[in-house]
């Protein structure tokens, strides 16, 4: 009798568990089998045959990375920046790492500082413009944000000089889920594993992962296998967004209603061409002003151009048609503003 009882118990226990697991796969519509998904617009992963189909369009065409871009770098002050812990501040260093100083914090996102984003030494997209402030030059880094496994956004030399230069422990990494593994492979210790809105408190700088629609690949078969994601910071002065690399989708409303308005977001503008290969993966200067707008921010910056020829559009372009989508918009130029590679600015004083 006690043995059936027993079995009729577990019988029990097991179907709840496996409700309960249906149910939270059904929440989490970005999780699959094998990976994650995008779950707005339709998503459509490109496939080879696009792939050689832009290729071929991309024959006879003037192609970016043989253009001179000599782009003016900007200004800051790494005595400053190590010292100074009482304002916010923002400093582009290229691509889609930025320091942040938010709460007491510095904060680095998709720290890139070499000369290739690509697993070759060789081979690969090559820096067009050196990073704004030297990784040597960095205050001491308490956490390091990583949106995605692509190559000008997770870059292995990078991350182990960083890690070497503050002393193993002392930064935290915070990952989209899945990518652990890669840190652990790295012997990347300190590693924090996020699903898209999940929180994590540093003291009262409080850190989340934020959903974006994009993709993630680092070998041939590894397509979707690790998650992508956007980051929020709020500390009590000042919240800010970074975006990564993103289509356009209502996930950024999504984000303003739960975490918005936001003193500062961080958008990306570069890499949109062609549109028809693009749009899925990367928002145009047009959509990168939609975005600012629907996350309900007060300021944004710039950032994903000027430093790696990825796409069709020359480096130098983006910038241009930001000027125009913002003017179309009624934006002024402090509501978006596009620092040079090194520009550093004070946001406001954490206890505004
Ligand atoms: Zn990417
Ligand atoms: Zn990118």
């Amino acid at each position: 009798m006690i043995m059936k009882v027993a079995f009729i118990f577990s019988t029990i226990i097991l179907f709840i568990n496996t409700a309960s697991a249906q149910d939270m796969s059904k929440m989490k519509k970005h999780h699959v089998e094998n990976g994650f998904v995008n779950i707005h617009n339709n998503y459509k992963l490109p496939g080879f045959s696009d792939m050689v189909k832009w290729q071929w369009e991309r024959i006879g065409m003037e192609n970016p990375n043989d253009i001179e871009y000599n782009f003016p770098m900007g200004e800051n002050d790494p005595e400053f920046l190590r010292q100074n812990r009482t304002k916010n501040t923002v400093t582009w260093i290229g691509q889609a790492t930025l320091l942040l100083q938010i709460g007491g914090k510095n904060i680095l996102t998709d720290p890139i500082f070499s000369e290739r984003a690509s697993p070759f030494e060789n081979i690969g997209p090559k820096r067009h413009t050196k990073p704004g402030l030297a990784l040597e030059d960095l205050p001491p880094i308490d956490i390091v944000v990583i949106s995605h496994n692509h190559y000008d956004h997770l870059d292995t030399k990078s991350l182990m000089a960083l890690r070497k230069r503050d002393g193993g422990d002392k930064t935290v990494f915070m990952v989209p889920l899945g990518l652990r593994e890669w840190f652990d492979d790295t012997n990347i210790t300190n590693v924090i594993e996020r699903d898209w809105w999940e929180e994590t408190e540093f003291d009262d700088v409080k850190v989340v992962s934020v959903p974006v629609q994009h993709w993630s690949r680092r070998s041939m078969f590894s397509t979707n296998d690790t998650l992508w994601c956007g980051w929020v910071v709020v500390s009590p002065g000042f919240r800010f967004v970074f975006l990564g690399d993103t289509g356009y989708t209502p996930h950024f409303r999504e984000i303003a209603e739960k975490y918005g308005p936001f003193d500062l977001a961080a958008i990306p503008i570069g890499a949109y061409e062609p549109r028809w290969f693009m749009k899925f993966s990367h928002i145009n200067p047009e959509e990168s002003v939609k975005a600012h707008i629907d996350l309900n921010a007060k300021r944004s910056v710039a950032m994903h151009w000027g430093t790696f020829v990825l796409t069709n559009e020359p480096l130098d372009e983006p910038p241009l048609k930001l000027k125009e989508e913002r003017e179309k918009a009624g934006l002024s130029e402090e509501e978006f503003f596009i620092l040079r590679h090194g520009d550093s600015r004070v946001m406001s004083e954490p206890d505004k």
